[in-house]
């Protein structure tokens, strides 16, 4: 049976109203650690950790309930699990333990191979994000931005780089971005080699 009663998901105190548990149990079943989702008790500590929070359409907190109540078009389509940079606040914070950027991951890859596609600009932050990694092994801040910005264009990337000049200078004052160009790690080489692999296996790629 998919239909069990409780609270719906965005309605003004709709108790009584139907879930759908056909999707939640199709992401139990397909997405890695979705089973992990029926830990969630809904504290919000990962939706005010997130620091993509104001970007996000949903936040994981969100994303989670809208997979209990069967959203399955909101779920895939949204931008929020596309836009995770795995920066672990969410999973370290979690008393439940809930892996949520593996989730957050999970759900990514599983939309992608349902045919769903990432936003131009998710896809386009993706693709320079992917290649800093394949080129240097590591993340240089300012290359990442740099391209991604002029991926706009000459004319909207520099506009772009105005606006978020001052999050630059911020990331520069508190030691998060390094001023010289950072270097390729030791045997980058073979991290290639095992990321054409993975690439090859369709385990790898950009967003
Ligand atoms: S922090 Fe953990 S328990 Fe709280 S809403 Fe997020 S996933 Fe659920
Ligand atoms: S890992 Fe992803 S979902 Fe979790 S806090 Fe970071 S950006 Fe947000």
């Amino acid at each position: 049976m998919d239909q069990v009663v409780g609270p719906k998901y965005g309605s003004r105190g709709g108790a009584g109203k139907a879930y759908n548990q056909s999707f939640a149990r199709e992401v139990y079943r397909n997405v890695d650690s979705g089973e992990e989702i029926k830990m969630c008790m809904q504290c919000g500590v990962c939706a005010a950790s997130c620091p993509l929070k104001e970007k996000m359409d949903f936040s994981p907190r969100k994303i989670f309930t809208l997979i209990r109540a069967g959203q399955r078009e909101k779920v895939l389509s949204s931008q929020a699990i596309m836009l995770c940079t795995s920066c672990y606040s969410c999973k370290v914070r979690c008393p439940r333990k809930v892996p949520v950027v593996d989730v957050m991951h999970g759900l990514a890859h599983y939309a992608l191979r349902q045919g769903y596609k990432p936003r131009a600009e998710t896809a386009l932050f993706g693709q320079k994000f992917w290649g800093n990694i394949y080129r240097l092994g590591r993340i240089d801040e300012k290359d990442v931005a740099l391209r991604y910005f002029l991926g706009h264009g000459l004319g909207q990337g520099i506009k772009l780089m105005m606006e978020n000049k001052n999050m630059g200078i911020g990331m520069l004052w508190y030691k998060r971005m390094k001023i010289l160009p950072e270097r390729p790690i030791k045997n980058v080489k073979s991290l290639r080699k095992m990321l054409d692999k993975a690439k090859a296996m369709g385990k790898g790629g950009a967003v």
